[in-house]
């Protein structure tokens, strides 16, 4: 079995079988900076909800809808192992407990910097803040471009994959949802 200490040596073989020289000086050290590049785009694998979230949940009396826009998306997709990138927009009703709001953008990351693809991201961060604040409901938006379609010449190759997940109240009332779209068109 590899382990990611054979990470260079694996590197080092692909670069033979697409047809390099892995000794010539410019890929010298490639395999090394590959590792490196590739250890911290999946950094998500070593974290988790609960240290991430730990000690950021506060109780409020605050019961309107909590919008967190914009955020950065980076991710790679686990079919091509190529990245895919846009922007996430995350709300959430509390039922009693609120995120810390820096924690919102730390959970899309954790997710994102594992090999995904677009549609289970969306999910699995409208999922842990289910999990962790139990909130009235939750809605996930991401909008990303995937550089295996722009790249790779495949059609449609400058359109923009939006993906969504409605939770709770933005499943079932319409005036959330239409309040989640709204506030998320707004320009600040
Ligand atoms: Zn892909």
């Amino acid at each position: 079995m590899s382990t990611p200490k054979d990470l260079p040596k694996h590197i080092k073989a692909i670069l033979t079988a697409i047809g390099e020289d892995p000794n010539r000086e410019g890929l010298k050290r490639t395999p090394e900076r590959v590792e490196k590049s590739l250890k911290f785009l999946t950094q998500g694998y070593k974290q988790n909800i609960k240290t991430l979230l730990n000690e950021a949940l506060f109780t409020v009396p605050y019961d309107e809808m909590v919008i967190i826009k914009d955020i950065d998306v980076y991710s790679l997709c686990e079919h091509h192992l190529l990245p895919f990138f846009g922007k996430a927009h995350v709300a959430y009703i509390p039922n009693g407990k609120v995120l810390g709001l820096s924690k919102v953008p730390r959970l899309v990351d954790m997710f994102a910097r594992r090999l995904q693809v677009q549609e289970r991201l969306t999910v699995e961060i409208a999922e842990a803040i289910i999990e962790a604040i139990k909130p009235r409901g939750v809605g996930v938006i991401i909008e990303a471009m995937h550089f295996c379609m722009i790249m790779r010449g495949v059609e449609k190759q400058n359109s923009m994959i939006i993906t969504s997940t409605l939770l709770g109240a933005f499943r079932t009332r319409q005036e959330t949802r239409s309040e989640f779209m709204t506030l998320i068109r707004q320009k600040a």
